[in-house]
């Protein structure tokens, strides 16, 4: 029995990860989930938008499964999101995008892993106005020594594992010559330790462009916090978009497994939003679970929905009659 931290979160949330748990559970894991608050609705709730409960618990269990939560833009609480990855000291956050037979997207064939550093760089909140009528603000990015040589090894460590072939390293050090300079130096030299595994190191915004031009030069990507988050939606669009692409948050001692996408307030409480990214998150928290076999099933169950194009959500067949809750009953049959 392995004991969950369970979030469903904000928005979408509760509906794609109670579906979500179902397929789990029905794949026979045991697993005992205890429920917790954060975001929005912890907030309202609480007055707090992550209530101590919930990081008893998560002290706990060492594991958690969370829902997207919503975060106001530009005021209010500070992102929950960021907060639990600096607590737990989740450095690494591995982002796949590969593509699906079933879903519609300009490229096929695509299969890269964004291997982001989640604890430092300018998401470390240190912000600040430096006039008393607020109209210069500054923010600090952060890189060490450690934190750039645990995630440049942990990229070959996973490109070694897996059987990649390749890790590239992106960076703005042309620019940014201590912060970005320093994630370089260290990467090369963690680089040198693999032999085995070619490396290339590519400016951040010419792997843009070669991203959307020849994608399938790339198989591992390892790159700083904010170059992470957002060429991981860039690899989202050329396979279909976010609603495929799963998260893990990998720490020491802790790990945390949610969708890329948030809790899309467009959409919920519509039966439209697509479960597959939690599903897929779920994959990859049965795997570091060490539940290898019954990953693997639902992992093979959801490609089948989603490649068959019937019962899936509307965004990945615009003529299909089915819903979040629809999806999950047609891939837990399939199980
Ligand atoms: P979003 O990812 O919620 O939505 C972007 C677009 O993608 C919307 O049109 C939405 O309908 C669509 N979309 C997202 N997930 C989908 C799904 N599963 N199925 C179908 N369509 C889907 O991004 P946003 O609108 O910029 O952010 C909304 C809120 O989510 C914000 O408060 C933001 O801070 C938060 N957020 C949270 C996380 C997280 O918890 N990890 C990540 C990103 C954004």
């Amino acid at each position: 029995m392995h004991n969950v931290t369970l979030i469903k979160g904000d928005g979408i949330g509760p509906s794609i990860m109670d579906v979500a748990v179902k397929i789990i559970d029905a794949s026979g894991v045991k697993i005992n989930w205890e429920e917790a608050d954060a975001g929005m609705a912890a907030y309202d709730k609480y007055g707090t938008a992550i209530p101590d409960q919930t990081l008893i618990s998560i002290d706990k269990n060492r594991v958690a499964f969370k829902g997207p939560l919503t975060t106001p833009v530009g005021k209010g609480f500070r992102s929950i999101n960021v907060a639990l990855r600096q607590k737990y000291d989740l450095y690494a956050n591995i982002r796949p995008a590969r593509s699906w037979k079933g879903a519609q997207s300009k490229f096929e064939d695509i299969d890269i892993i964004v291997i982001r550093e989640n604890t430092e760089g300018l998401y470390m909140g240190l912000e600040h106005y430096l006039t008393k009528e607020k109209d210069v603000a500054e923010s600090l990015a952060v890189i060490t020594r450690k934190g750039s040589e645990r995630i440049v090894d942990y990229a070959f460590k996973y490109a070694r594992d897996n059987g990649r072939k390749k890790v590239t390293l992106c960076h703005k050090a042309n620019i940014l010559k201590y912060t970005s300079g320093l994630f370089l130096d260290v990467g090369r030299e963690v680089a040198a330790r693999y032999p085995e595994i070619e490396f290339d190191e590519k400016i951040i915004d010419a792997t843009c462009m070669h991203l959307v031009m020849d994608p399938h030069q790339f198989d591992v990507i390892v790159t700083t916090n904010m170059f992470g988050d957002i060429l991981s939606d860039l690899t989202a669009g050329l396979v279909g978009g976010l609603g495929l692409i799963p998260g893990a948050n990998i720490g020491e001692d802790t790990a945390l497994f949610e969708a890329v996408h948030g809790s899309a307030p467009d959409i919920a409480g519509k039966n439209l939003a697509n479960p597959a990214a939690v599903i897929m998150a779920g994959v990859m928290m049965l795997q570091y679970l060490g539940e290898r076999d019954a990953a693997n099933r639902i992992q093979a169950a959801l490609e089948k929905v989603v490649n068959a194009g019937d019962n899936v959500t509307p965004d990945l067949n615009p003529s299909s009659r089915a819903g979040t809750i629809e999806m999950g009953e047609a891939i837990i049959a399939e199980l």
